[in-house]
């Protein structure tokens, strides 16, 4: 089960393509370039079109994906991508514009953007939204950015931000990227934050509180009218790390618990394919008090005294924490998202939210028997469970994920969030079927009965993929890809 290197496949003089032959007079390429821009030694692979489209499709099949099985990555919403997203950001008004296109030529994409701005402000109950951050953690920066150039207006000098210990790593690299001081306030035994903990913390030094809900440990933080309060009574700003909102989706706004700022993954909750590093796209939320401060350019809409309608990118914005980017995002994520958002309505994503939570609690409440549950026996759209019974019989949840690959699953969350030891975190997502939770179940199962009968099997695991146990942090920090053939 493995697969050569495409320079493997190579043979001298085999090609994908048919030329026709030339009918202008043959010059040697030197000639029409620009000096020193014919590359001497340019060592392609020559295959056939067919060995290429082989050898590509071969190494899809070696990768877990979501087209291909369960995919239970807890807090990145791994779920099923509807095709028809991808349709539609394929259509050439859409595919082949060019950012630099003036906007009378463009207003089709700009309506995109203006739409799904409107879509997302009425879900969020936000009053104004920046779509361009390319991920959640640039959407992190852009929030934070635009509190402190809030609180900076207002001649105050707020230099904390302060997020629970179960917060996900994006929220302290961003903070301390913004330039803010790392304050952490504990949560309590229901998983959730300790209010009384947190009246300790707050100040006047507070700039922020960032806060996912629900939390981490898939937990809705159900204090957060008072927590509202407590932040906005010190004069600080209440941020919400809006990657779970597949558990909110017309149930409950971020705007109406209080939260200023919001970001959205739109790559999880409104499916685009993502992983293994985009692309992504993060659009924020704000309430009114942060709207001067938003980055530029912010799609705008005109009227008419006829009525017409113009869309233009507005950068007129005297407070803006300036721009991002280049250009106003990863357009092509805005029309899938736009797509899934129109295709479900505002009662299908109440139901994806739903059955997002059914799902999670119905795993919840068949494993717990078999692993332990750290924290309350209901969840939202994902639930945490610890790996300790396993570890004591020397089995670590790092064995049981990769045992999971050889059932062609991918494994779930591991070790986060840190606060539970051995953590297991799954989120199933509303897009899997009874039947699939069930098969889950049941190796779940197995695994756990394998840990007391032959526990190494687990432990030497996974015996099915084509590569067993990776150095992640060589392959991460030292990554070769150079073929030296
Ligand atoms: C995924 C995630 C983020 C970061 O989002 P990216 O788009 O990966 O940058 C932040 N917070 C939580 C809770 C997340 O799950």
């Amino acid at each position: 089960m493995t697969e050569k290197v495409i320079y493997q496949l190579s043979s001298p003089g085999r090609m994908g393509a048919n030329l026709p032959d030339l009918d202008v007079p043959e010059k040697p390429l030197g000639s029409l370039l620009p000096q020193g821009s014919v590359r001497e030694n340019l060592n392609l692979p020559e295959v056939s079109e067919p060995e290429a489209v082989r050898h590509f499709v071969r190494l899809s099949i070696l990768n877990h994906h979501v087209d291909k099985g369960f995919y239970p990555l807890g807090s990145c919403t791994m779920k099923y991508n509807p095709k028809i997203n991808e349709y539609v950001a394929r259509f050439a008004g859409f595919a082949q514009i060019h950012p630099l296109q003036p906007e009378e030529t463009v207003q089709g994409a700009l309506k995109l953007m203006y739409q799904l701005r409107t879509c997302l402000l009425e879900i969020a109950g936000m009053d104004e939204i920046t779509l361009q951050p390319s991920a959640g953690a640039q959407g992190e920066l852009a929030g934070l950015l635009m509190i402190k150039a809030f609180h900076q207006k207002n001649k105050e000098k707020r230099t904390q931000v302060i997020i629970p210990d179960s917060a996900h790593g994006t929220n302290p690299a961003s903070l301390t990227i913004a330039g803010f001081e790392l304050v952490q306030v504990k949560s309590n035994e229901q998983g959730i934050v300790d209010v009384d903990e947190l009246k300790k913390v707050v100040s006047k030094e507070t700039a922020a509180f960032m806060l996912t809900n629900p939390n981490t440990l898939g937990l809705f933080e159900k204090d957060i009218l008072e927590i509202a309060k407590i932040i906005h009574d010190a004069g600080a700003l209440l941020y919400m790390d809006g990657a779970n909102l597949n558990a909110l989706l017309g149930i409950v706004r971020p705007g109406d618990m209080g939260f200023d700022v919001v970001h959205f993954n739109l790559h999880k909750t409104f499916s685009t394919p993502h992983g293994g590093g985009g692309p992504g796209a993060g659009p924020v939320g704000v309430k009114k008090k942060l709207e001067p401060f938003l980055p530029v350019p912010i799609v705008a809409k005109e009227v008419d005294k006829s009525g017409k309608e113009t869309f233009y990118l507005d950068y007129k914005r005297a407070n803006s924490i300036g721009k991002l980017q280049a250009f106003y995002g990863n357009f092509a994520v805005l029309v899938r998202a736009l797509t899934y958002i129109l295709a479900n309505g505002p009662d299908g994503l109440r139901k994806v939210a739903e059955d997002a939570i059914i799902n999670a609690n119905y795993l919840l409440h068949h494993l717990k028997e078999y692993y332990h549950l750290p924290y309350p026996e209901k969840c939202m759209h994902e639930l945490v469970l610890s790996g300790i019974k396993q570890k004591a019989k020397g089995v670590k949840t790092m064995d049981i994920a990769k045992r999971l690959l050889d059932f062609g699953m991918h494994a779930p969350t591991v070790y986060f969030p840190l606060i539970v030891p051995e953590a297991l975190m799954i989120e199933p997502t509303e897009s899997e079927s009874k039947e699939s939770l069930d098969e889950f179940i049941e190796v779940m199962i197995k695994i756990a009965n394998e840990v007391k009968t032959n526990p190494e099997i687990v432990r030497e695991a996974p015996h099915n993929t084509p590569v067993a146990r990776l150095d992640e942090v060589k392959a991460a920090k030292d990554l070769d890809v150079r073929w030296r053939g």
